[in-house]
């Protein structure tokens, strides 16, 4: 049985039509970067719970979350309509082994993000331990169209602290962007193309890839990086590949 607290709704930061923070007052426990809380809302007389990633770093006191409304989804339209001052409710403790404590020593860390699957990363790469352990850190965000890079904000600020360190490369896939690769990660990683406009070569000696979000991106992702010879990490079997399917 989920172990249900009130969070009080602080803020619900629209970003565009569907994509939304959602800033939460509640008594958690502490929980590590990279992990997911639950947030459930009573309707019709049932309770309809959903997984959601902390992208608060866990010493900042409130709870922030960054989710998509899906149409005819069950709880992200509601949550979507929540506003200030209304309640919902969350669990008090976290789950989740999409965290640093899992994933083993190497160069270079790779974090691949679909949509909201930004969100764990921003909470890993604003606390020290990711700066302390790996050499370079390259943030993939793959989206749709540019309106959908959101916390550029929060990502310019690690970009301006750790300029020898953090390589952020977007991907639009549905209209050009300066800046930005046009495409999907897949085809940028098989033709070579991702590497070349980071600079930092992808291969099992020198790196960890972490892959979060759409499970068809991941699936994909993942076998590409299998032919290079990196293989999914376990802890017994150590490997270079960490995954978490957002569905
Ligand atoms: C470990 C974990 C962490 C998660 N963290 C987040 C998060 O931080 N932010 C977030 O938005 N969602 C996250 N999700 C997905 C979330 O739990 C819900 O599935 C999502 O909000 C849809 O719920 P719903 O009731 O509105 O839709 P449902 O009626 O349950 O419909 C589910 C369908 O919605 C679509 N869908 C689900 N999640 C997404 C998404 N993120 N982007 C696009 N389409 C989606 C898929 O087609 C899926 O089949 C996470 C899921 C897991 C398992």
């Amino acid at each position: 049985m989920a172990d249900w607290i009130p969070a009080t709704v602080i803020d619900n930061r629209h970003w565009n039509n569907n994509l939304f923070s959602l800033v939460l007052e509640a008594n958690i426990e502490p929980f590590k970067a990279g992990q997911f809380t639950k947030l459930a809302l009573d309707i019709d007389g049932k309770r309809v719970q959903r997984a959601y990633s902390f992208v608060n770093p866990p010493e900042e006191n409130r709870v922030e979350i960054y989710a998509t409304r899906v149409a005819d989804g069950l709880l992200s339209p509601r949550l979507h309509a929540l506003d200030s001052g209304d309640e919902v409710l969350i669990t008090a403790r976290a789950n989740g082994f999409f965290t640093l404590d899992e994933v083993p020593d190497a160069q270079v860390l790779w974090m691949i993000a679909s949509g909201t699957a930004i969100g764990p990363y921003l909470s890993i790469l604003r606390e020290k331990q990711v700066w302390r352990r790996f050499r370079k850190v390259v943030l993939i965000h793959a989206v749709r169209y540019a309106a959908d890079l959101s916390y550029q904000g929060e990502i310019n600020e690690l970009k301006a602290h750790y300029p020898d360190q953090l390589i952020v490369q977007p991907f639009v896939s549905r209209e050009p962007v300066p800046g930005a690769l046009n495409g999907r990660i897949t085809y940028a990683l098989t033709d070579g193309l991702l590497e070349r406009m980071v600079g930092v070569p992808l291969d099992a000696e020198n790196s960890h890839v972490m892959i979060c979000g759409n499970p068809e991106m991941v699936k994909e992702t993942k076998s590409l990086l299998e032919a290079r010879g990196l293989k999914k990490h376990l802890r017994r079997e150590p490997g270079q590949i960490t995954m978490e399917h957002y569905w």
